[in-house]
């Protein structure tokens, strides 16, 4: 893995092949800045071909049958899990995450490709009840076809994943264009692991590049049966309007502002060493971070001392280097976003740091800032910095309408009082609410919802009693 055939390559139709246009860029050690590895700069017409390769493999793959399909991601499987070790480092160097962020990417992705087996093997379709007696219903799982996928840097492996593994599981056939700031971990080395598998040609390909020339011409490919692509809400939207135009059906996983509330009666300090995971995993880097704390005035004071006391202790660094628990944002613009058009900015309206707003290189330290009110973009934007911006409220009224005033995830509320934090997580609108938790996961995603349709068929058990118009007149008395 360490020689791998997959610099600089793209992976189509079973070949590790350099890109049409030829070029390649390089790959960095976030914490580091040191050259890693390159990839291949695809464009369209690798796209094109990726397509194609996928679309002649298809109906193939989806005649092995599920127990054929789920053999090949077993190995699949297990070639990732003998080379865990050097995913993890990959992941830790490409990311910039710490080890328990890089283990925890690593095995979800090898967990979804496990679970998607089963699923498959287990899902070929409901029977159903009928509406009338005398007639049998059922629906079976359809693979839909080919699926591209488009993926984000900041957990390159699970997510690529979460869609590849059901997307193959099911019969489909997969393009996948990771993000060009993890390429190696989040493209090549699946190549690799695919490869090895011996999956057939064509089944699983991967255009790395950049997002507006590789990334674009594969969601706007008219040969796609699906476009999943999980990212900014920015090239989401931008996705969703073009597939208007033409009906493409495209799926979106994209951010938001999640709230976490801590109501007059919570458990500080337990909302405090939350918040720490809410806001902080992966440098505040992830689709779920906590981006506002939303409390409530008579626990502020407290609530503020107890996050800049943690915050302030944490150790910033080389994930590789020792022990840390924070390490490099991805870019420099992900940084100076940060710390100019976030912290820097609000700053300006009146927010105050308590601790952090300074960096070193790419290493930004935890910053918590008080006086946050909902119109700065530390309570607006999508921060996915190490940030905590604390917006303090009179009421449990107040704080679920600022909660409900922006798009979000996940949620989480800290109250002493459970009948209470059910009546709060009811009313607020993110999709997932935690109470007295945050980040927690209760189990896999639903994998293979986005990647068969379903086909109702009714099968007619009984004779009929048709109504005599539909009768041959040929055989009338
Ligand atoms: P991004 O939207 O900039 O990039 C995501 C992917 O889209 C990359 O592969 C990129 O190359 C590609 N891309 C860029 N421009 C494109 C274009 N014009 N057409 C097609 N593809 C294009 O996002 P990012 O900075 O990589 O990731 C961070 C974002 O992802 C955050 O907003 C975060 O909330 C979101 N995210 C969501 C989830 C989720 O499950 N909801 C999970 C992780 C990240």
């Amino acid at each position: 893995m360490t020689s791998s055939p997959a610099a600089g390559q793209l992976y189509i139709d079973g070949v590790f092949c350099p890109p049409a246009s030829g070029r390649t860029a390089t790959v960095t050690d976030k914490a580091t800045g040191a050259v890693i590895g390159s990839y291949g700069l695809g464009d369209a017409a690798d796209v094109d071909r990726a397509v194609a390769a996928a679309r002649a493999a298809q109906p193939a793959w989806a005649a092995l049958g599920a127990p054929e399909r789920a053999a090949g991601l077993r190995r699949f499987a297990e070639y990732l899990q003998a080379h865990y070790e050097d995913l993890v480092r990959q992941s830790m160097r490409e990311t910039g995450g710490v080890r328990a962020k890089a283990d925890d990417e690593v095995s979800t992705g090898i967990k979804q490709l496990q679970i998607s087996m089963v699923q498959a093997t287990e899902n070929a379709g409901d029977l159903l009840p009928p509406y009338k007696a005398g007639k049998l219903s059922m629906s079976r799982a359809v693979p839909l076809g080919v699926i591209g996928v488009i993926t984000p840097w900041n957990y390159p492996v699970n997510l690529a994943l979460r869609a590849v593994a059901p997307a193959l599981a099911f019969g489909n056939t997969v393009v996948l264009k990771p993000a060009e700031l993890t390429p190696v971990i989040g493209g090549q080395l699946l190549a690799e692991a695919a490869d090895a598998a011996g999956l057939p040609p064509g089944v699983f390909n991967v255009v790395t590049g950049d997002g507006p020339e590789a990334g674009h011409a594969l969601a706007e490919h008219t040969g796609l049966d699906l476009m999943d692509f999980t990212g900014s809400r920015e090239v989401g939207l931008a996705i969703a309007a073009s597939a208007a135009a033409t009906l493409r059906p495209i799926r979106l996983e994209l951010g938001g502002s999640n709230a976490f509330l801590v109501l007059d009666d919570a458990d500080v300090d337990l909302a405090a060493s939350c918040a720490m995971v809410a806001s902080l995993e992966f440098q505040g880097q992830t689709c779920i971070s906590a981006s506002r704390h939303i409390v409530m005035r008579a626990v502020a004071d407290r609530y503020l001392d107890a996050l800049t006391r943690r915050a302030a202790a944490l150790r910033v660094g080389d994930p590789l280097s020792g022990e840390v628990e924070q390490g490099p944002l991805i870019s420099e613009k992900q940084r100076d976003r940060v710390h100019h058009d976030i912290v820097g900015a609000s700053v300006a309206m009146g927010a105050e740091i308590r601790t952090g707003g300074s960096y070193d290189g790419l290493f930004y330290r935890p910053t918590v800032l008080a006086n946050v009110t909902a119109k700065m973009p530390a309570f607006i934007e999508e921060i996915f910095g190490p940030v905590l911006p604390v917006t303090v409220v009179d009421t449990e009224e107040e704080a679920i309408a600022l909660a409900n005033g922006l798009p979000m995830l996940m949620d989480s509320v800290f109250t002493a009082d459970l009948i209470r934090g059910l009546g709060v997580a009811e009313r607020l609108e993110a999709g997932e609410v935690h109470i007295n938790d945050a980040h927690a996961r209760h189990g896999a995603d639903d994998q293979m919802g986005g990647f068969t349709r379903r086909q109702w068929i009714g099968v007619q058990r009984t004779p009929l009693a048709l109504p005599e118009w539909t009768a041959d007149p040929a055989g009338r008395a």
